[in-house]
């Protein structure tokens, strides 16, 4: 056992001037910013009240300057918290302080796309949706899209192993991911991955920095794994007039051995909600709404969705609606993507919970979700990647209302003790960052979770990457 913690600000130094002279002499003095006023922007990553500036910002604007930032900061005993867009969602690249915040978004050149192999190769800057774009000029395509895939990096989408709307049926980042160039704590760098379908030579390190939090390495290039373009899609709507009928018409969609690309679940709250904001027509007296895509051959397509129709009707649902035109879709797709941002204009504070349960879970878990806001009384909108089991309890409150997040704890505990007792996770692509910390023993058991610690003081012996984050 790792007995005492390094990872205290005790233990650490600040960025001093002579650090921040070398950081200059790297990426010259117009990519590094110290003024409280220009750093202010880092404090801060998508987690409601995690705040703290860190001593300077640092952008390459060239791969190869990262392994002399990192050795030039860790060699200072300084943290460095690497940081994409900020789009995080458990305050992953919120920075420590007296840290080095290292920003990524200027290494954004797409590489390669090897159309003989189906891979691109990228920095880590690039933003999610360009990699698919990038792919579609090929006829191919890069499956995951988190909600947030028009900001978010890639780099950042490796870190947190980012899911999407397609997550069912095509899985998350990790599954695409065929190779990394990362930099680590020494400032090495290392190569990890090919461009093999296959490879088991050693141990798979690659998968180790996937959904590493920034905490073992800076990854610096991603090599991605395309699949050929989907040639047809088709996007349905239905509506139910109970929670638990929409959630066990998905765990009866799996069950019949229906794998669609997309099962997305919004509650009454979060209709409501996303309607105010985009004005999309959506039913307003539903008590959930699913939206379901089918895509590939046109034949299976056409089969698949009439499946899903028929289980849907079988469940209860009190409309069923298939888009008819492209755009159609797309607005449908809107109202899911639009979720988060929508509950965010409601309430000062709006705090998302990222749990996840076996599907067959689903509906016990919403029911439980939903009477818990009624026990404590708080009001909870919760939408989420439905056909993955992973939900997004979103809390709409005051954090100004000391009673107020006194009720919020309570609640919250029970929903982390009912997901864990029912085989689930604390969370299923947020990732653990600062704000699932504190459940993070209660999942993992004392074993796996010193196992952890101890891959951690392998490969970052004096704790200074992202440290604080995922676990102490
Ligand atoms: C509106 C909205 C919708 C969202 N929808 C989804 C969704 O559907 N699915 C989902 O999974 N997430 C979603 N998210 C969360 C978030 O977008 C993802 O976690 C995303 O991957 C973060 O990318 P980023 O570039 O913003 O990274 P940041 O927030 O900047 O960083 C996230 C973590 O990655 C680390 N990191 C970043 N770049 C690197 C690098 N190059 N090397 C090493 N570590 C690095 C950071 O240290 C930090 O720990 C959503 C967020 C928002 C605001």
């Amino acid at each position: 056992m790792i007995a005492a913690s390094p990872a205290t600000p005790a233990n650490y130094n600040r960025a001093d001037a002579a650090l921040i002279d070398t950081l200059r002499g790297v990426v010259g003095a117009d990519n590094v910013l110290t003024e409280a006023i220009d750093v202010a922007p880092y404090a801060f990553d998508g987690t409601a009240m995690l705040k703290q500036r860190p001593a300077c910002v640092v952008f390459p604007t060239e791969r190869s300057q990262v392994p002399a930032i990192v050795k030039a900061v860790t060699s200072a005993g300084v943290p460095l918290v690497t940081r994409g867009s900020g789009t995080g969602l458990s305050g992953g690249s919120v920075p420590l302080d007296g840290a080095v915040t290292l920003v990524m978004t200027q290494l954004d050149k797409v590489i390669e796309v090897d159309t003989a192999n189906l891979t691109i190769r990228v920095e880590p800057g690039v933003i999610t949706m360009k990699v698919d774009q990038e792919a579609a000029k090929h006829g191919l395509f890069y499956p995951p899209d988190p909600g947030s895939q028009k900001i978010s990096t890639i780099g950042g989408n490796v870190a947190e192993n980012s899911g999407g709307l397609r997550g069912l049926k095509y899985g998350v980042t990790r599954d695409y991911v065929m190779g990394l160039r990362v930099v680590l704590a020494d400032g090495e760098e290392v190569w990890l991955g090919n461009q093999c379908v296959k490879d088991v030579a050693g141990y798979n390190l690659r998968d180790l920095f996937i959904g590493s939090e920034g905490t073992l390495g800076v990854v610096t290039e991603v090599l991605l794994k395309l699949l050929p373009r989907p040639q047809a899609r088709r996007t349905m709507v239905a509506t139910f007039a109970t929670l638990e009928s929409a959630a066990q018409a998905v765990s009866d969609i799996i069950a019949r051995k229906i794998v669609p690309c997309t099962v997305e679940f919004l509650d009454q709250t979060t209709i409501r909600c996303v309607d105010d904001y985009a004005n999309l027509g959506l039913p307003l007296d539903a008590a959930a709404l699913l939206l379901l895509e089918s895509d590939g051959h046109p034949a299976v397509v056409e089969e698949e969705s009439a499946a899903m129709h028929q289980a849907l009707i079988d469940n209860n649902a009190t409309n069923v609606e298939t888009a008819q035109t492209v755009e159609d879709a797309e607005r449908l797709l809107t109202a899911r993507r639009a979720a988060f941002s929508a509950l965010a204009r409601v309430s000062p504070t709006t705090i998302l919970e990222d749990v996840t349960v076996p599907r067959s879970e689903l509906a016990a878990v919403v029911k439980f979700i939903a009477g818990c806001a009624e026990r404590h009384n708080v009001r909870i909108g919760v939408f989420g990647h439905m056909g993955d089991g992973n939900l997004h309890p979103t809390f709409l409150v005051d954090e100004r209302n000391a009673d107020e997040m006194h009720r919020f704890e309570a609640a919250l505990e029970e929903i982390v003790d009912e997901t864990l007792r029912r085989g689930g996770t604390i969370t299923g692509e947020h990732g653990v960052g600062l704000a699932k910390k504190p459940f993070l023993r209660r999942q993992l058991g004392d074993g796996s979770f010193e196992l952890l610690r101890k891959v951690k003081q392998a490969l970052d012996p004096q704790w200074l990457l992202n440290p604080g984050k995922v676990f102490d």
